[in-house]
């Protein structure tokens, strides 16, 4: 969601006739684009905008848009005189009234719906993979999560409103679609649909969605895992906790029977498929017993590409309240714990790729410009042999200036065979284009 804010914001800033610097000192314009799910993220904002301050240009205009605007509010200016603007997740399209008046202090953290989607200008340079939000906000209320309150109730965006939106990023470049939501499957007006119309599109060759709620998984959904060959074979479905009690604390209210039945459907559907998950450790109340469960669950499921978090408690939250709050030392060894078993089962896959043959979607030159990076249909990332230099070569000459926008080549689809496999990545070599 916030790489998606991220390239409307400069998409916007573009069309102002702006353009995007390396270096903060040259900048006339900074936008900390910020998230407040877990506190770590949320302090670190008011530290990077110490530094922002101290670097900047005197006269340039800075501030906050997204969650952490929506938090603070008013208080950011309290907690930092300087800044110019703070715009919170649904009034971001906003920005522009600062540039018109710079002397003014910009505040608009109004949970305004859907209206930023009709406001902002469209992008006409489309990055290879087009993240395209259905929804905004969440109904769910699970305990932990500050994202109701930043984002809003739940509201889902017209299925024609996203078909435009998806057609113009396939015009413009759009190879593979990623749907969002916080709860994208409970989508009101049909994700199944939505795939289906969009997997028409000629130059769409890939779809994926996230992040799914379990008991949304509608057998509509499951099925097309099956029959549309255009779904990527891969599902972020978060479980959170392997503890029916911690579930049940967390507001999450399936069991574990439930969404292993899910999962069993998946893979009926499509054996293939892949699941990843977030995990949260360390949630008020969990024991010993609880976390085993967790561990239990990841190696049963063998989840790849997953993440877990350490539960931090955030303000206006059900379980910031709670009683039996975990001490820091437990979550971190537990952490340890199932990110050892959550890299075991990606080493295992991982290695288990070594010898396909895969279409992969080419994201750009690694950081030497010897190596292209690419990802296989799991999301795993492989990094593609030197002897593709010539393609790197080719590659950079089709990109247009700003180098986190690709534009659009049929080569960006390519065959490659997997060589070598660790926890982390794959590395291969192009078959064919
Ligand atoms: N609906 C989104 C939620 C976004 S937050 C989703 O399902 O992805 C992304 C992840 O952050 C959540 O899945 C959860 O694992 C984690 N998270 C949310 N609140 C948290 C908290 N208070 N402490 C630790 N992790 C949290």
């Amino acid at each position: 969601m916030n790489v998606y804010d991220g390239q409307r914001i400069e998409s916007m800033l573009r069309g102002r006739g702006m353009m995007p610097v390396a270096d903060i000192a040259l900048a006339d314009l900074i936008v900390l684009n910020t998230c407040a799910v877990r506190e770590k993220a949320s302090n670190k904002v008011f530290s990077e905008l110490g530094r922002i301050r101290d670097r900047k240009k005197p006269d340039a205009l800075f501030g906050i848009v997204g969650c952490v605007a929506r938090e603070e509010g008013a208080n950011a200016f309290r907690r930092m005189k300087e800044l110019n603007f703070v715009l919170g997740p649904q009034s971001y399209h906003k920005l522009p009234e600062i540039l018109d008046n710079p002397d003014a202090r910009l505040l608009n953290v109004d949970l305004s719906g859907l209206e930023k989607f009709d406001a902002l200008p469209p992008m006409n340079d489309s990055p290879a993979v087009a993240y395209i939000p259905i929804q905004e906000g969440c109904d769910h209320c699970c305990t932990y999560c500050i994202v109701p309150y930043t984002r809003g109730r739940e509201l889902s965006r017209d299925t024609g409103d996203v078909m435009r939106d998806v057609r113009a990023a396939a015009e413009s470049g759009a190879v593979e679609i990623c749907f969002l939501g916080q709860n994208v499957n409970g989508y009101k007006n049909s994700l199944a649909a939505l795939i289906t119309e969009t997997a028409k599109l000629e130059s769409v060759k890939r779809i994926r969605f996230t992040s799914s709620y379990p008991t949304e998984m509608t057998d509509d959904l499951i099925a097309l895992f099956g029959t549309e060959p255009k779904l990527l074979p891969f599902l972020n479905m978060p479980i959170q906790s392997g503890s029916p009690d911690v579930l049940t604390r967390m507001n999450r209210p399936y069991g574990l029977g439930l969404y292993i039945g899910i999962v069993e459907k998946l893979r009926a559907m499509r054996p293939d498929i892949q699941i990843s998950s977030d995990f949260i450790v360390g949630f008020p109340g969990e024991t010993d017993e609880d976390f085993e469960m967790t561990c239990d669950i990841a190696r049963r499921i063998g989840y790849i590409n997953s993440y877990s978090f350490k539960y931090s408690p955030r303000p206006h939250t059900a379980a910031a309240l709670m009683k039996d709050q975990i001490p820091e030392n437990i979550k971190k060894q537990r952490l340890k714990i199932l990110d050892d078993i959550l890299t075991e089962n990606n080493r295992a896959f991982n290695e288990s790729c070594v010898g396909l043959t895969l279409p992969c979607l080419v994201e750009g030159p690694d950081k030497t410009g010897k190596h292209l990076l690419a990802r296989t249909p799991w999301m795993q990332q492989v990094i593609v042999s030197p002897s593709a230099k010539q393609r790197v070569e080719e590659y950079k000459s089709k990109r247009v200036e700003h180098k986190t926008i690709l534009s659009y080549s049929p080569t960006l689809l390519l065959s490659i065979r997997i060589t070598n496999a660790n926890k982390c990545s794959l590395r291969g070599e192009i078959v064919k284009s």
